[in-house]
């Protein structure tokens, strides 16, 4: 569970934190006032709604909170994962909206129960206080019919909504409307790949502000390897494993999730500093992970190029994306021919928003930290008004 108390009067930060194996052994939660100093609370917490009340009791707490009242909180807003074909923009959370929630369970069934707890909680701990679900597939509602469908029969379509959906939305559209203002861009007028390279990685063409295609599709499985998701594999290896090592629909899927991406590759690890570190002291395999992710992350910017008809800029963003210099260099190694080249200094850098374009290169490269949790709120305060 992670929040943040934001001041809509100025975007300030006003606390924020998380709170880490909720329902498993070992829970705490991490709180941070304004700039004041980090605490971690350890307490074992069974569920979101405990997770959420020692949230709250943080924010009240005479010495280190930064509210009176549960009352100073106007409203809250929730990143759901899935909104499936239901929702197209984000929108104040009723029982109607909890029903269509549900519904969208088997979508997600990683992201979208504890979203739902989540909800939950809130609505018992703070029963007045307005709600607004802003959903990860959204902002991908724009991609057209011929990039969302998949080559099969179309009555699957029809029957279940087996399409592409995306996700990563809320940080999508965050980078390329902020890179629009820090390029003084008109953002009806502007065409970006945004590369957001995190624990689960998507790559997105968006073209005048709208998403026209995105490498996750029908779950967050899709597209890129990820740190442990395997992303594209031809679907015939599915049935085949399932069949040579006896698996069971939810050990297939376990192996997909779990097991695989960057992690299953090298057997080391699925965080880019500990395969990174392997490799430079010779892990054959984890430099294998490390190649195979930054060749699909090649080929995604290339594809996008072509389909947006040419690019105006590339971002990064994310956790890889943000922090991680050799991806971003290799990434973009042998682009030139696209106009993409990235200078070799600028990207010596952790976490800023920064051009780190080589000079004269035709299409601009830069680093915008994401911020989901003002996206969220910005949406929020507009549909709570
Ligand atoms: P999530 O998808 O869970 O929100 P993040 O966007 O926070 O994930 O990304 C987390 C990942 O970012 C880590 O697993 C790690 O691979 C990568 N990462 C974070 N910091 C660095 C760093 N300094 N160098 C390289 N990779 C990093």
């Amino acid at each position: 569970l992670k929040f943040q108390l934001i001041n809509m009067v100025n975007e300030d930060v006003v606390a924020k934190g998380n709170v880490e194996r909720i329902g498993i052994e070992g829970s705490f939660m991490k709180y941070q006032p304004g700039d004041g100093d980090k605490i971690t609370v350890e307490k074992d917490l069974k569920n979101h709604k405990e997770a959420m009340k020692i949230v709250i009791d943080a924010l009240l707490d005479p010495k280190t909170g930064v509210i009176k009242n549960v009352d100073e909180i106007t409203a809250v807003g929730h990143r759901v994962v899935h909104g499936g074909e239901f929702f197209s923009g984000s929108v104040v959370i009723d029982d109607a909206v909890i029903k269509a929630l549900e519904d969208c369970i088997e979508l997600a069934p990683i992201h979208n129960p504890p979203n739902l707890m989540g909800i939950q909680a809130c609505k018992e701990i703070m029963p007045n206080t307005p709600m607004v679900g802003v959903f990860d597939t959204a902002f991908h509602h724009s991609i057209p019919k011929h990039a969302y469908m998949y080559g099969l029969p179309y009555e699957v379509y029809e029957k279940y909504k087996v399409r592409k959906f995306g996700f990563h939305g809320t940080s999508h559209k965050y980078v390329y409307y902020r890179l629009a203002e820090i390029m003084g861009k008109d953002p009806n007028n502007f065409k970006v790949i945004t590369c957001h390279l995190g624990n689960g990685s998507s790559i997105t063409a968006i073209k005048n502000g709208e998403s026209i295609d995105t490498s996750l599709g029908y779950t967050p499985l899709a597209g890129l390897p990820m740190g442990t998701r395997c992303g594209d594999i031809d679907p015939a290896i599915v049935p085949f494993l399932m069949e040579k090592e006896g698996l069971s629909t939810k050990e297939i899927n376990d192996l997909m999730n779990k097991k695989s991406g960057v992690l299953g590759l090298s057997g080391v690890s699925n965080d880019f500093r500990d395969l990174e570190e392997a490799a430079e002291k010779g892990n054959e395999r984890a430099q294998l992970a490390l190649d195979v992710f930054i060749y699909s992350v090649k080929k995604f910017i290339s594809t996008y190029v072509g389909i947006l008809n040419g690019v105006d800029a590339v971002v990064f963003t994310a956790g890889i994306g943000e922090n991680d210099g050799y991806v971003r260099e290799k990434a973009v190694e042998g682009l030139d021919y696209l106009g993409i080249a990235i200078d070799k200094d600028k990207n010596n850098v952790r976490g800023k928003e920064v051009d780190i374009s080589k000079d004269g290169a035709k299409v601009k490269t830069f680093i915008v930290p994401t911020n989901e949790e003002l996206m969220i709120a910005r949406e929020t305060q507009k549909l709570v008004k």
